[in-house]
């Protein structure tokens, strides 16, 4: 049973656009989901998330099952109506969260098992009650409880972890009480072996799921490593699902999965350096403590068309920044407008026909000097997306 409609509206290559219909929102893909830990993302308003063009927020299941609680969210009419966002939601399983923040987090059969950071008693997240956490929170889209184990880890953890989490997303479909409202994702796992990813995508690819994301990604490894997994797992994933690569990422990841044939994207990234007063840029990013930029009555970027670069200049940011929380509202503001445009700039390339010049333009902007990393013209040599054109290395 399936809460969404997936509709491909163009293709290059490998490289695909498409409307995604969910209960609050249709979405268009390529599209990068911002991440609004605690049911916010840090200052900003849900008409402001609107006005920037956000279509789906990431809500963390393990912050907002500790505070306000799924019980609470449930009662007051789910995440949506409690957070007053009209449009689409997608909650993680609160697994990963818990593996990276929490030390003592230790993952058997049965689930993850961790310390209580309000108690410190011991607790367990099963993924039963993953599933009923975020049936409680009420997401268009839900994820399945995994064994996340970093990419960087080898030998036989890895395996035991992809068999896991294949026995649990059958706990996870069981455990499922609102098919015809919410989409259930697995997670493709296995590190970075690609007999053990094939194994995940196959054994996910017959429970016959809404989506499917691709996980353990974005921990450390290498980007050769990082693209090829993503290659590998786009090629064998249906055609006619959404992919989700979790935890990315940078503007240029964003550019490489894409034409690699991936849809949804996350990243705690753009919010999180502008706290550290960091704005992105079509050159890459603009640090707006520096000294040069007290006196300098520019724009962050003139071609951007967002209400701070509208409104504000660099050297009036550069006096907010790390001394006054709207500083870091202000940069988060233009950063998530910076990654909306370009989720549309990507989708409408690619139903154009100009999607090979929109990421020749991209990188041109990123790598002035044509110095762009051998990984990126690898990546975008198996897409089939010709960059020799602004890249001097091939
Ligand atoms: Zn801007």
């Amino acid at each position: 049973m399936m809460a969404l409609r997936f509709e491909v509206l163009g293709r290059f290559n490998r490289a695909r656009a498409a409307r995604l219909t969910l209960p609050h929102f249709t979405s268009e893909t390529p599209l990068f989901m911002p991440v609004g830990t605690q049911g916010t993302i840090k200052g900003l308003t849900t008409k402001q998330l609107e006005e920037i063009g956000c279509q789906i927020i990431l809500g963390n299941t393990y912050h907002l099952a500790l505070r306000p609680t799924s019980e609470l969210i449930d009662e007051l009419g789910g995440l949506h109506k409690f957070m007053n966002w009209p449009r689409a939601l997608l909650t993680d399983s609160g697994g990963f969260q818990m593996v990276s923040l929490l030390h003592l987090a230790d993952i058997t059969e049965e689930g993850v098992t961790f310390q209580s950071p309000v108690d410190g008693k011991p607790m367990l997240l099963t993924p039963e009650e993953s599933i009923q956490i975020q049936n409680r929170i009420g997401a268009d889209i839900i994820m399945a409880l995994d064994d996340v184990v970093k990419t960087t880890i080898t030998g036989p953890r890895i395996e035991e972890a992809m068999h896991r989490t294949l026995r649990w997303i059958d706990r996870c479909i069981a455990a499922h009480k609102r098919p015809r409202e919410q989409n259930l994702f697995g997670i493709v796992q296995g590190g970075l072996d690609p007999v053990l990813r094939d194994l995940c995508v196959q054994g996910l690819v017959e429970r016959n799921l809404p989506g499917y994301a691709i996980g353990g990604l974005a921990g450390g490894e290498d980007k050769d490593s990082f693209w090829r997994v993503v290659a590998q797992c786009t090629a064998s994933l249906p055609e006619t699902k959404p992919r989700y690569v979790m935890g990315v990422g940078y503007p240029l990841d964003i550019v490489v999965c894409s034409a690699l044939g991936a849809d949804m994207y996350d990243c705690v990234y753009p919010t999180r350096t502008a706290r550290f007063g960091t704005a992105l840029v079509p050159g890459g990013v603009l640090r707006l403590k520096h000294q040069s930029m007290s006196a300098d009555t520019r724009p962050i970027d003139s071609t951007c068309e967002c209400m701070v670069c509208k409104k504000y200049t660099r050297a009036y940011l550069h006096c907010l920044v790390t001394k006054d929380a709207m500083g870091s509202q202000l940069l988060s503001y233009h950063n998530l407008y910076y990654m909306m445009q370009l989720s549309r700039n990507l989708h409408s390339s690619i139903i154009q026909g100009t999607f090979p010049e929109f990421v020749c333009n991209f990188l041109r902007n990123m790598f002035p000097k044509g110095d762009v990393p051998e990984w990126v013209c690898n990546a975008m040599e198996v897409a089939g997306v010709d960059i020799s054109s602004c890249c001097h290395n091939t």
